[in-house]
């Protein structure tokens, strides 16, 4: 998006974040320990509450600004993947929940008295053919029995409600495939050791991501958000502000390497002059710059689409990839400017090389993003 937009919201953001330098995100990367502190100021100075209308206690601001917030945080060397879901996540309760749900919610998530930031989809063995899940809730009386397996469901440890994507009738039994999927809202604090058990995953990156194993947990049938069996199509609605934010996330990371880049191609003098002098090393870093304001341009309809009630899978897919593609660009040119020194922890360059490859995988796999391009817009054959 335009660097120029919500100049408030950025300056804001610049600031808090330089209270959180490249020696915090060092130290808990070595420790592999959550940024505890960091989420906290967010939460307080209510930067993760921009989507949550005024009526519950958020700002109500559209998800334009909210990538404002989120390209700032990633541009400062900062990381917003340990609780950007706080954001977008309550889109759920907030589109399909009832009343009642809204009501006991999002005033208390907006002020962050409860977190939530964990969203259980993936499967080990379904992987991103969604309607293969077989986590299975069944119900009983007033409540819902679980009972199966997640992985790579992030930010449970540090989250008090979760958003649960279940079956509640067995794929082969359901008209669509698509059809008897329900979502349901976990409270991790007490299904924790009732039901529920939470493995963390060492990844690459520092990321709190796990695995979850439900073992007849029960959850009261209230929970359950809007009708049974048309989950699916909520978790969906859901996914575009997911990419859409992503995707803001990746044109910070972008920035963060061409800022370092050129910087460091201004300073850094061998043979006797700068070695941004050289176009070897000058030109690529120009191109990073020229891809990455294309993908931000790209990244700033989707967002409008979003704010103005349009249809926007396409333009959302298309921006998360454009925009992944774009800062990945910019981390292999940003360690091959800084030669050896891009390897130097202290450069905080190797940990957001590292943290920017993620997203050309997660939420959703460039492969999949053609896929959808290739047979949704193009019309030609589906390979699955
Ligand atoms: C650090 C991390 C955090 C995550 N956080 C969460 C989370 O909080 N909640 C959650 O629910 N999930 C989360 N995920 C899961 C993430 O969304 C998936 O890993 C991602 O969508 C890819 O799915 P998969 O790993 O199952 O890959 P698979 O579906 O197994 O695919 C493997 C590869 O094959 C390709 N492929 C598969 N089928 C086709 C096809 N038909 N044509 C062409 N290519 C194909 C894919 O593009 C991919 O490159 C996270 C993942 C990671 C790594």
């Amino acid at each position: 998006m335009s660097e120029q937009s919500h100049p408030e919201i950025r300056e804001a953001v610049r600031k808090l974040c330089a209270g959180f330098p490249g020696e915090y995100w060092r130290a808990l990367d070595r420790e592999r320990t959550y940024p505890t502190a960091f989420v906290k100021t967010l939460t307080e100075a209510g930067f993760l509450s921009v989507l949550i209308p005024e009526e519950y206690g958020g700002s109500g601001l559209g998800l334009s600004a909210a990538t404002a917030v989120l390209e700032e945080i990633h541009r400062s060397g900062c990381n917003g993947g340990a609780c950007h879901a706080q954001m977008y996540t309550m889109g759920t309760v907030l589109k399909h929940g009832s009343k009642a749900q809204k009501e006991a919610y999002l005033p208390k998530i907006a002020s962050g008295e409860i977190r939530l930031q964990a969203f259980g989809v993936t499967e080990p063995t379904a992987g991103t053919d969604t309607t293969r899940i077989s986590t299975f809730a069944r119900r009983v009386g007033d409540k819902y029995v679980v009972n199966g397996q997640k992985i790579w469901i992030s930010r449970a440890e540090h989250s008090d409600l979760m958003v649960l994507l279940v079956r509640t009738t067995a794929r082969e039994d359901a008209a669509r495939p698509a059809d008897g999927m329900s979502v349901l809202l976990v409270d991790m604090r007490t299904a924790v050791g009732a039901g529920l058990t939470i493995r963390p995953i060492r990844t690459m990156l520092n990321h709190a991501t796990t695995e979850l194993f439900f073992d007849n947990l029960e959850v009261p049938a209230e929970n359950l958000v809007g009708e049974e069996g048309k989950g699916f199509r909520y978790i969906l609605d859901g996914m575009n502000a997911e990419r859409i934010l992503i995707a803001s996330e990746c044109i910070g990371d972008g920035r963060f390497f061409i800022d370092r880049s050129s910087a460091y191609a201004k300073a850094r003098s061998v043979f006797g002059r700068a070695i941004g002098e050289n176009q070897g090393v000058q030109f690529p870093i120009a191109r990073n710059y020229v891809q990455l304001s294309a993908a931000a341009l790209a990244v700033d309809h989707a967002a409008a689409l979003f704010d103005a009630g349009q249809p926007c899978g396409t333009e959302a897919n298309m921006a998360k990839m454009l925009a992944s593609e774009a800062s990945w660009a910019a981390a292999d040119t940003c360690i091959q400017t800084h030669g050896g020194f891009g390897f130097a922890e202290e450069y905080d360059i190797e940990r957001k090389f590292r943290e920017t490859r993620l997203y050309q995988v997660a939420p959703i796999s460039t492969n999949l993003i053609l896929s959808h391009v290739g047979t949704h817009v193009l019309g030609m054959p589906k390979s699955f």
